[in-house]
């Protein structure tokens, strides 16, 4: 089957970086959020990244404008539906993920490839509440979408051979490599990632370093582009632990128990850079840490 009109459904740092590069290999996309605000602050920052993307010589004014050009705002979720592969991006909780799932079933075309970008949460079980779990899958992009060359692609149970082959076309037409994991919580990338982002939160809950000596050893004592502290900012607090909470009740392992302090940063509202405020203060002209 081949794909040429993508539904994006939630508007946010994924929804934003998936529009944008889907529209820049040449798909017709919609997008839509709950909050038509979000929609257009995505367009602008999509303007912009592409933007950036002209001046360094990546793409030239021209791509960016078909580009742009190809991206239509849905205020309706219904435009979303009627498309060959609907990709939901919303914020990382089951029930609301069901909602759009349910909202957005009437419009599909008989042969629309369902996916979810959820970091953590059951494609089996997502697929199984829709009409159509054979054409249901993970489709899970890193943030920042256009800069990550990787996708994991996950296959509920029931999901056939023609849907996963179809998205690996559709990932290598993106330019982006694949790596295929099972239906397990959290997958490969965050099944990794969020224990040591959580680690990282116990060690500065337990005084044994602050924000910056925790990121700082991780730099340069292991080599990461970026300490644990300043990764969980840019994730966002809220998702680490929507992350942990996933892991933790799904492996019934305490080993996943989300860090109290974690918790207490997202009790706050203070969610990292999408709030101005996480484990540093992005307020100023450069972020200062918060413990
Ligand atoms: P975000 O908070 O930036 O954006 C979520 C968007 O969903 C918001 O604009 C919100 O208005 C919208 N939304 C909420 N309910 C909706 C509804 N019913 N219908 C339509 N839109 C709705 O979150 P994000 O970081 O973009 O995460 C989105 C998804 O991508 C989550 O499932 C998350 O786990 C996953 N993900 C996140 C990252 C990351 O680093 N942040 C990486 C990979 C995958």
């Amino acid at each position: 089957m081949s794909i040429r009109t993508v539904g994006v459904i939630g508007a946010g740092q994924m929804g934003n970086g998936i529009a944008h590069v889907f529209a820049l290999a040449g798909y017709e996309v919609q997008l839509h959020d709950v909050k038509e605000e979000a929609i257009d602050a995505a367009i602008a920052k999509i303007d912009k990244n592409m933007d950036r993307q002209v001046g360094k010589g990546a793409i030239d004014p021209a791509e960016k404008a078909a580009a742009i050009g190809r991206i239509h705002k849905a205020v309706d979720i219904a435009a979303c539906g009627a498309t060959d592969l609907v990709i939901e991006a919303a914020t990382e909780n089951e029930a609301v993920k069901v909602k759009i799932f349910e909202a957005v079933a009437p419009h599909l075309l008989p042969n629309t490839i369902l996916t979810s970008n959820t970091s953590s949460i059951s494609i089996t079980r997502l697929a199984s509440g829709t009409d159509r779990p054979e054409r249901f899958m993970g489709f899970h992009f890193m943030n920042p979408v256009p800069l990550m060359q990787l996708v994991e692609l996950i296959r509920g149970i029931a999901t056939d051979k023609e849907t996963y082959d179809t998205l690996l076309e559709v990932v290598n037409n993106l330019g982006k490599t694949a790596a295929s994991a099972e239906d397990f919580p959290a997958f490969i990338v965050n099944r990794i990632l969020l224990p040591m982002i959580n680690e990282a939160v116990y060690t500065l809950y337990e005084g044994v370093g602050t924000v910056e000596s925790i990121d700082m050893a991780m730099r340069l004592g292991a080599n990461h582009p970026m300490g644990p502290l300043q990764l969980a900012d840019f994730i966002g607090l809220d998702v680490c632990l929507a992350i942990m909470n996933v892991l933790h009740e799904g492996l019934a392992d305490t080993k996943y128990r989300p860090c109290p302090l974690l918790v207490k940063y997202v009790e706050a509202g203070w969610l990292g850079r999408k709030t101005g405020r996480g484990f540093y203060d992005y307020r100023g002209d450069t972020p200062r840490p918060t413990r």
